[in-house]
């Protein structure tokens, strides 16, 4: 009899990656993964100084805590409106007023996110499509091109010249704007190079994409720290015309010792805060309520913390600055703002240590990190490779440590 050939076995469908293209075209955050590997090390009892987190080094101001104790003990623990509760907002609305001149409707221009960083990602999801163009000056905010990518978009670096201070000019600009490009991404006071551009240098980069008609996000997370007669001064004062085409992005992390709570916020035209509004009510639904009711304290209460932190930071900042352009082969322009010192370092490369030759500035941050074991993060990340940034937002006890074995360590190079 014969038997019936079997069928044969069915081919198994061709394996798929599981990522997204759009997943996979983005890098992890390099300052988020260095400070991981800092807290590995410290948990083996390793002892490494960091000068990697941009994070303040203080606590919460009490008032605010306590703000958050009494809102929980209310039980403000639900859901609140997708765009944050109206209290919060009109508080937001009212700092803007006074502090920077800008008038906006808390109703519909302003969206309360979690964390500035959210409400960039938002901004950016809202308004950017596949093959659009988004300027970005470099250095850069590592963040700032991966969350473009996410977009479809393609972010264009225009390059600036240390000589020139780190900032985006006018020509630059106006050349850089093509008929693709839809957003200009500006941040000042800047992470990573702590430059604050001057109300002449705003108003001059604002004639520019007005005259154009191009978007810009003006992040401003770093407003609260400028030191010496630097002054904070919001691209979309410049003109009405260029408050319309700005969206303000500000946080509470750097200014209020917050970097945990996750608040920030958007404040720009209505057509665009409502997109962003809409995206986060498909994302995160809400920013946590508790952090909203303590957020409104933060606006409204006692501010002499910002001048206490502002004062140290100011310090700590004269001496990094000092001490890294008195080793060889390292200088530093002096930063107006934020808490970032970003010395250039490629006279370093091609010198060796222990048999291991600095190729560039990854490699240097990798050896600094084995053989001094200090953290500082690499340039190539923020899109100038021949730099590293130090946080000091760490103590004076702790930013003096760090650069004794910076020395040392550089010191012993052949
Ligand atoms: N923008 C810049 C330039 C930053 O450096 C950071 C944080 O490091 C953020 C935005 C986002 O801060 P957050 O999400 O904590 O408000």
């Amino acid at each position: 009899m014969k038997t019936k050939p079997k069928p044969a076995a069915a081919k198994a469908p061709p394996r798929r990656d599981p990522l997204s293209q759009r997943c996979n075209s983005i890098e992890e955050s390099i300052t988020l993964a260095l400070t991981d590997k800092v807290a590995q090390l410290k948990a083996k009892g390793v002892d490494v100084v960091s000068f990697g987190a941009g994070e303040p080094d203080f606590d919460t101001p009490a008032h605010i805590k306590q703000a958050a104790n009494d809102a929980l003990a209310k039980g403000m623990t639900k859901y609140t409106s997708s765009s944050g509760i109206l209290a919060l907002r009109k508080a937001v609305a009212a700092k803007l007023q006074k502090e920077n001149g800008l008038s906006y409707d808390p109703q519909t221009q302003i969206l309360i996110c979690a964390g500035g960083k959210q409400a960039i990602f938002n901004v950016i999801q809202a308004m950017l499509d596949p093959g659009d163009e988004c300027l970005l000056a470099a250095p850069y905010w590592v963040s700032y091109p991966e969350m473009v990518k996410t977009a479809g978009a393609v972010p264009v670096i225009v390059p600036t010249r240390e000589a020139e201070g780190f900032k985006m000019t006018p020509r630059a600009l106006d050349k850089a704007i093509t008929r693709r490009t839809k957003l200009f991404i500006h941040c000042s006071p800047s992470n990573p190079t702590g430059i604050v551009y001057s109300e002449d240098e705003q108003r001059a980069l604002a004639r520019v994409f007005v005259d154009r008609g191009v978007h810009v996000l003006s992040d401003e997370v770093y407003e609260k720290l400028v030191y010496g007669d630097a002054k904070h001064f919001s691209i979309a004062q410049a003109s009405p015309e260029a408050k319309d085409l700005t969206i303000v992005v500000n946080s509470f992390s750097k200014s209020y010792a917050m970097t945990g709570w996750r608040m920030g916020y958007a404040a720009g035209p209505a057509s665009i805060i409502g997109g962003s509004a809409k995206i986060q009510s498909q994302s995160t639904s809400n920013p946590n309520s508790i952090t909203q009711y303590a957020c409104i304290t933060a606006l409204e209460g006692d501010q002499s913390a910002i001048g206490m932190m502002r004062a140290e930071y100011e310090k700590r900042r004269d001496t990094i600055v000092q001490r890294l352009n008195a080793i060889p082969g390292i200088s530093c322009i002096k930063p107006d703002g934020a808490f970032y010192a970003f010395p250039r370092v490629d006279r370093l490369f091609g010198k060796k240590h222990s048999g291991r030759v600095v190729s560039d500035a990854n490699v240097l941050a990798e050896m600094l990190l084995d053989i001094a074991r200090v953290l500082v993060v690499p340039g190539p990340g923020f899109g100038a490779p021949e730099y590293v940034r130090l946080s000091y937002a760490t103590s004076m006890k702790v930013i003096l440590e760090g650069l004794d074995r910076i020395e040392k360590f550089v010191r012993e190079l052949v």
